[in-house]
């Protein structure tokens, strides 16, 4: 069965026996979604950034921005776009030519450098952008969450505790498992941040 947004949790699930497999409410196909002024309110408005982490998941995309809101936390992934760069690849074409020419009367440690350089080329490929969005976008929440299923959305009401352990923080949810973010080498805000945001209310009673 393909994925479907619970309306109890907000979470994208494959639901079993027509339950959530996070918080176990019934799954009805038949109900209509919930509109966008009531995710919203569910979802809460933007606070904050957290920063980059990566969210390892299975057939999920697993980099994204992690959001604080008033209800909670969300990630987004980043957006995949196409666009033209500069790609190396090994030399070929009349390169070769200019090579096995010069085999036949050049001794081959001169040449070494020359069978090693790359080539440089301008290719379309897929590149990840980060999701960037201020306080005023809030009201973009609701769209990101019913169009994407990597999109998570986590409610206060059900976070158990936050704990960090080497470059990995966990979250234990009172039900649905532990949620674990890895901060990335180049993005070390993610765990300033979400050291300060449990020093505050309300955030500080999940401090583990
Ligand atoms: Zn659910």
């Amino acid at each position: 069965m393909s994925l479907l947004l619970c309306h109890q949790c907000l979470s994208w699930t494959r639901p079993r026996n027509s339950r959530c497999t996070i918080c176990a409410e019934r799954v009805d196909l038949g109900a209509r979604d919930p509109s966008f002024e009531e995710l919203a309110q569910k979802i809460g408005a933007i606070e904050h950034t957290l920063g980059v982490v990566s969210f390892p998941r299975k057939l999920l995309p697993d980099l994204g921005t992690v959001y604080v809101t008033t209800n909670g936390f969300i990630f987004l992934p980043h957006r995949q776009v196409q666009e033209p760069k500069l790609v190396t690849g090994n030399s070929t074409g009349s390169s070769i030519f200019w090579i096995v020419a010069g085999l036949a009367f050049t001794p081959i440690g001169i040449l070494t450098p020359f069978l090693r350089k790359k080539k440089v080329e301008r290719k379309i490929v897929p590149v990840l952008h980060p999701v960037r969005l201020e306080k005023e976008q809030s009201d973009r929440l609701p769209l990101f969450l019913m169009n994407h299923p990597g999109v998570l959305f986590i409610s206060l009401e059900t976070v158990g505790s936050i704990k960090k352990k080497g470059s990995w923080w966990f979250i234990k949810r009172k039900f649905g498992g532990v949620l674990r973010f890895r901060m990335l080498k180049r993005d070390k805000a993610f765990h300033h941040n979400m050291q300060q945001l449990l020093n505050i209310d309300p955030w500080s009673q999940f401090r583990a």
